[in-house]
């Protein structure tokens, strides 16, 4: 589970993240709504650690990410500690961030082979299956620049869950592809929730969340404003600033 306890973190003089706390269960699927600027992507950063927060805690499985407990003060990780936490935290951006001069498979075995030292050939299996699992089991040779964004983005979804991570994190992972492409990506992200995997979602696909997410937070302005059931937050807001932000959106 993550768990996002009182979470505040700010820019200079520009508090981003305001006192925010989230839970999320092992198997659940969080979908984060909220217009621009309002710190999605400042707390996904947080929550593996991309960010250091200025207060409160994250927790991932019950360890603090990122810091240790020294008496009643955190101090922050080594940087060999973050990096094997990092490892357990799956992230999936809006760019694909694929390494250009890799195939796709050279880019699924990359950490597993360079982080978890684990052999070519073990890793090589696992990629695989997992580009396989993504519907790219017949481009493994291929370069990121021969690959469509859809594909480019499946193939950093198979490098994510190459390092089996307890948590997917994605920031608007269609926001970037044409509108033709979408639909395979969101089509992938739906089978790994119907697998258990556990995921938060930033998003500006509504019907996808509805679909897919078990619960739905709307933030605005560093906190969250609304959070319930998929139903619930999209089909019957309770708050004014929600009911608006679905009108502008939907
Ligand atoms: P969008 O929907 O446009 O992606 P968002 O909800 O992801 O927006 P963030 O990117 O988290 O919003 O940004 C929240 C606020 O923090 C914005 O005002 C942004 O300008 C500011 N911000 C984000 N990253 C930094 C940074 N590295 N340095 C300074 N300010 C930042
Ligand atoms: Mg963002």
């Amino acid at each position: 589970a993550v768990e996002i306890v009182n979470v505040r973190k700010s820019f200079g003089d520009v508090e981003v993240i305001k006192g925010l706390s989230l839970r999320v269960a092992r198997g659940e699927v969080l979908c984060i709504i909220g217009p621009s600027g309002s710190g999605k992507s400042s707390l996904l950063r947080c929550v593996n650690h991309l960010e250091k927060i200025d207060f409160g805690a994250i927790l991932l499985d019950g360890s603090y990410v990122g810091y240790r407990r020294v008496g009643e003060t955190l101090h922050e990780m080594r940087l060999s500690a973050i990096a094997a936490q990092r490892a357990q935290v799956g992230m999936v951006f809006q760019r694909f961030h694929l390494f250009p001069h890799m195939t796709a498979l050279e880019n699924i075995i990359e950490a597993p082979v360079g982080v978890r030292k684990e052999s070519k050939a073990e890793a090589t299996a696992r990629a695989r299956a997992l580009l396989d699992r993504v519907g790219l089991a017949d481009r493994e040779g291929a370069y990121p620049g021969q690959l469509s964004g859809g594909q480019q983005q499946r193939v950093a979804i198979a490098r994510a869950l190459a390092m089996q991570p307890k948590v997917l994190l994605f920031d608007e992972p269609t926001s970037a592809l044409d509108p033709e492409l979408v639909g395979e990506v969101l089509t992938v992200m739906r089978s790994l929730a119907e697998e258990g995997q556990t995921m938060i979602v930033v998003t500006h696909e509504i019907g996808f969340a509805r679909e897919v997410a078990d619960r739905v937070v709307f933030m605005d302005d560093g906190q969250v404003v609304e959070e319930g059931l998929a139903s619930e937050v999209l089909e019957s807001p309770r708050e004014q600033r929600t009911r608006e932000f679905l009108g502008k959106v939907l």
